[in-house]
């Protein structure tokens, strides 16, 4: 016998059970975007694996050691996105979008991979919704990106358990600078360095600052500190920031040591984080990536973004119990036909309802079956109501109306009144 074949490590599919809350929180983003007049893209979830290395960073963990790469029948290299922004960048080049200066408002959902070791809150495939601005240089829509996240979280019930955490990464000479001051502190002490920060301090030695290891964070707490090396311009960027949040009575920590994963970003970089999902606490994280277009081949481009991981954000409401009540019922209405000339009535009188009462949840019984079993299926199916069509009340152009929760009684209902009792039923429930 064959075994079962299964889904692969760190993949999950998204059971009926657990649909319902993806999709609340799915449009509850959605919603809050169009509210935002940000426009919404869609990419590819493969690409020439140079995007990626061209983007993210050559000595970055993604590009490094967690990207599905493969090669196309025709010899190419393809890899399966591991993030959006790098697409989001190659659509908005590629078909105009930006050459021109044109500022643009995007927004993205979807499926990243990354071999990474599954764990809860991290996976290999997983969802993120991202959000891309192009073509705005101020620090007004750095906040307003930090403004639209923190009423997610307050549509969201989620408020108290997030906290921002935020630093400014300056310009890239800012940095140039203080990779020099930082590698000078790191090689004096390159002895008592782990084996990947040693590796990290000729190749990318910011990276080091967010080192895991707790003897190479003890060793950077008198390191210089990237904060004394802004520029003035990196500097009034940042507190034009500050001053915005400040503004929104939004609060934050200024977190030194946030650098942020990826080699593209500049000035402007912070992280949503919780304590409710032990070490994958991270819901949220962007910043400024000016330089990233450029180096891609377009013309200079000031950029700014963020991504939401969707699998981390539906964790932390079930952890929190904020998944409201009335995603628990996913149908309003129930019809049992009995016979076989109520059955043909009841396709009629079904499409009728669906035509008079917008956004009914009505489910047809299938199948047939007896009255008891047919009430059984309506009851399970989590309905309100049960319509009763069986011979009498087809002869009468009636229906029985049966509450399914709590104990009021059933009532008799003339079809042309049908749809106007429902919706009310339905308004009150
Ligand atoms: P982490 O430090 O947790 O690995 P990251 O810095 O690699 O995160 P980003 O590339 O900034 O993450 O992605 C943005 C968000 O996407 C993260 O904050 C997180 O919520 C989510 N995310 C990233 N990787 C995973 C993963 N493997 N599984 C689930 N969610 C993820
Ligand atoms: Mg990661």
């Amino acid at each position: 016998m064959s075994k079962n074949i299964q889904a692969i490590r760190g993949m999950n599919d998204i059971l009926p059970e657990q649909t319902p809350l993806w999709r609340y929180l799915e449009d509850s983003v959605a919603g809050l975007l169009d509210g935002y007049g940000y426009r919404q893209i869609r990419m590819p979830v493969v690409e020439f694996t140079d995007l990626f290395k061209r983007s993210i960073g050559e000595v970055t963990d993604i590009v490094e050691k967690e990207m599905y790469t493969f090669a196309d029948r025709n010899g190419d290299s393809l890899t399966l996105r591991p993030e959006g922004t790098a697409s989001c960048v190659r659509a908005v080049q590629e078909h105009g979008l930006i050459g021109g200066g044109q500022p643009q408002k995007l927004w993205y959902i979807g499926p990243m991979f990354r071999h990474e070791r599954p764990q809860k809150g991290r996976y290999r495939q997983f969802h993120q919704i991202g959000v891309e601005l192009f073509n705005f240089d101020g620090p007004d829509v750095d906040a307003e990106l930090i403004v639209l996240t923190w009423r997610l979280w307050g549509i969201l019930g989620i408020r108290d358990a997030v906290q921002l955490e935020l630093n400014s990464l300056g310009s890239s000479d800012d940095r140039a600078r203080y990779r020099e001051a930082l590698v000078e502190y790191l090689s004096a002490r390159f002895e008592q360095l782990d084996e990947d920060s040693q590796r990290r301090l000729s190749s990318n030695p910011l990276r080091i600052l967010d080192s895991k290891n707790p003897d190479t964070q003890a060793l950077l707490v008198d390191a210089p500190k990237l904060a004394d090396y802004l520029s003035e311009e990196s500097r009034v960027h940042f507190a034009g920031l500050k001053a915005r949040l400040d503004a929104a009575h939004i609060p934050y920590v200024l977190n030194p040591k946030l650098v942020r994963g990826l080699d593209y970003y500049g000035k402007t970089v912070f992280e949503w984080t919780t304590d409710k999902l032990g070490a994958q606490g991270t819901v949220c994280a962007g910043g400024r990536y000016d330089g990233l277009v450029e180096q891609l081949g377009g013309k200079p481009t000031p950029a700014v973004g963020f991504a939401m991981g969707v699998e981390r954000l539906v964790l932390l409401i079930e952890t929190l119990n904020k998944v409201p009540a009335e995603l628990a019922r996913q149908v309003d209405v129930y019809l049992a036909a009995f016979g076989e000339a109520a059955e043909l009535a009841a396709v009629q009188l079904s499409e009728q309802l669906r035509d008079a009462v917008p956004g009914l949840r009505l489910v047809v019984n299938a199948g047939a079956g007896s009255f008891k079993s047919q009430l059984k299926k309506a009851d399970k199916s989590g309905a309100l109501f049960a319509l009763i069509l069986g011979e009498d009340e087809l002869n009468r152009q009636v229906v029985g109306v049966k509450p399914l929760r709590g104990d009021a009684e059933q009532q008799t209902v003339a079809w042309d009144a049908l749809s106007a009792h429902l919706a009310a039923c339905l308004a009150q429930a």
